[in-house]
């Protein structure tokens, strides 16, 4: 590692070199902490630093806002749409340009497969930017036909200054579905990326100013929850928050906004989320798909297909081959080209994981395979599966956040709804069968608020994203997204009514 004025060229496990600017961005600068603290950012398959980037506190937050907010009054409300489109797509046009380096970044800090990261997680960001960036141009209000003598309309018209609180699973993607509706809405941002992965929040942040967004536009902070994080929450100058993470730290986001100015909040949260295997399911697709379900992102997925219940006649089937599918996959370095799993984010994660794993075991569930440390370095964990369990059990109520799944069986279709149900979740869900009236039925009467059919974990900017239940709160994607980037304002004009 090198550097000068804070930009440093990182060597990456493919032998190419990456250049980062590990300052906050505020005003499409570069800067330093106001306190001038940094922290470490960790490589998860190494457990080794990777880089020191500069750390935001309430006093930068602070700045940052102010940046926001005079850029918002200033330029940004009286730029039209199809100008933030145009940006939009040029910021999209420069991630395409430089996806592979994006990508690297985003495995080195995260620990997921460089080839997923580059098919799947940067694709499925530009994606997204591009998705919304349609939208500037045709965010409309309405006329409201009332009384003759007068004349009505309705306006939607953009907050102002938006936060934006991310987790660090998919970081990327994640400032799409965030920054993506905001924009092309005309907010402007205060972003704060996860403590856990800085890294391509910082390269997006130099892509956003190269594209020629206006300065204090978007600001980009590396900072902690609770400093910054928090900061943000309370802030009386921002008029919305959108958070993505744990549902306790979202109910505390919620509190804040009641502290404070009544910000609006969408809360994207946690999830438990039931995989129901009928038996008429294709089956050698069903286990892929259920494999995909939990093992996706090692686990470390909102929606992760954590509780999988499986019909009684093809139950056994369904585990034999579902075990040795889990076993064929590769767990491993990331930067390998046929790596599947990578490393948990974190020590701690990874220790609240195997703590998750003990009670499994000690609450009387089987531990079919896994359970255990991969390797010697780096926060790896086997693939693992839970059969013999039971609603109670404390791993199939919380969210483990891990490659950990519980395998159940089921014998009617009135029986695993109420077991779907079970949790205090509502995320997600998924049934495979052949039935059409049956898929149909089941997708009906689950209470989630994304419901796949014969596939698991598809991501899809189009559609409305979120929770029902302790989930969350407002819904990502789509235009849905628009709504809760934007509130209305009703005009009415007397024709000639006097009083
Ligand atoms: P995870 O367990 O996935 O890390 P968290 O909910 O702890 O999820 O974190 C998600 C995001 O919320 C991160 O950016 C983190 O820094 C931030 N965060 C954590 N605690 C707070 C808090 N008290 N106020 C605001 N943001 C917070």
């Amino acid at each position: 590692m090198s550097s000068s004025n804070n930009e440093q060229t990182l060597t990456l496990p493919t032998g190419k070199t990456v250049k980062i600017n590990t300052c906050l961005f505020i005003n499409n600068e570069f800067v330093d902490g106001i306190d001038g603290k940094r922290f470490e950012t960790i490589n998860p398959a190494t457990g080794k630093v990777i880089t020191t980037v500069a750390e935001a506190l309430s006093n930068d937050v602070d700045k940052a806002v102010d940046a926001a907010y005079e850029a918002y009054n200033k330029v940004w409300k009286n730029v039209s749409g199809t100008e933030r489109n145009k940006l939009m797509n040029k910021l999209c046009d420069l991630m395409e340009r430089d996806l592979e380096e994006m990508a690297a970044l985003e495995s080195l800090d995260n620990g997921k497969a460089f080839s997923i990261a580059k098919f799947a997680d940067v694709p499925a960001t530009i994606k997204t930017f591009r998705y919304f960036a349609g939208f500037a141009d045709k965010i409309t209000g309405k006329i409201v036909e009332t009384d003759h003598d007068k004349f009505d309309y309705v306006l939607r018209e953009p907050f102002g200054v938006c936060g934006a609180i991310i987790p660090w699973n998919f970081p990327l993607l994640m400032i799409g579905m965030k920054l993506g509706p905001a924009l092309a809405c005309g907010n402007t941002i205060v972003l704060k990326s996860s403590e856990f992965t800085p890294l391509t929040a910082l390269k997006f942040a130099s892509l956003v100013k190269e594209a020629g967004f206006p300065k204090g536009v978007v600001n980009v902070l590396s900072g902690f929850g609770p400093t910054a994080g928090s900061a943000i929450a309370h802030h009386m100058k921002i008029s919305k928050v959108a958070f993505t993470g744990s549902t306790n730290v979202g109910k505390s986001i919620l509190k804040a906004s009641a502290d404070s100015n009544l910000k609006k909040v969408s809360l994207e949260l946690g999830g438990k989320s039931p995989n129901i295997i009928f038996a008429d399911a294709n089956l050698e697709e069903a286990v892929k798909w259920a494999h995909m379900g939990i093992f996706f992102n090692h686990g470390q997925i909102c929606v992760a297909g954590s509780r999988v219940y499986v019909q009684d006649s093809i139950y056994d089937e369904f585990l034999n081959k579902f075990k040795s599918y889990a076993e064929s996959i590769k767990v491993g370095d990331p930067f390998k080209e046929d790596t599947y799993q990578g490393p948990q984010i974190s020590k701690i994660q990874y220790d609240r994981i195997m703590s998750y794993i003990e009670s499994g075991k000690n609450e009387g569930a089987k531990l079919l395979i896994g359970g255990e440390r991969h390797g010697e370095e780096g926060y790896f964990i086997k693939p693992t599966i839970f059969t013999d369990v039971n609603e109670n059990m404390t791993i199939m109520q919380e969210e483990i956040f891990g490659p950990v799944v519980a395998i159940s069986k089921f014998s009617t279709a009135e029986e695993v709804i109420e077991k779907a149900h079970l949790t205090k979740y509502g995320l997600a869900a998924a049934v495979f069968t052949q039935d059409i009236t049956r898929a149909l039925k089941i997708s009906n009467e689950l209470q989630a608020g994304t419901v796949w059919v014969n596939c698991y974990n598809i991501y899809e900017p189009a559609v409305a994203f979120g929770g029902y239940r302790e989930s969350g709160i407002g819904r990502e994607g789509g235009k849905y997204a628009i709504n809760e980037y934007t509130q209305l304002k009703s005009v009415q004009i007397n024709l000639g009514r006097s009083l």
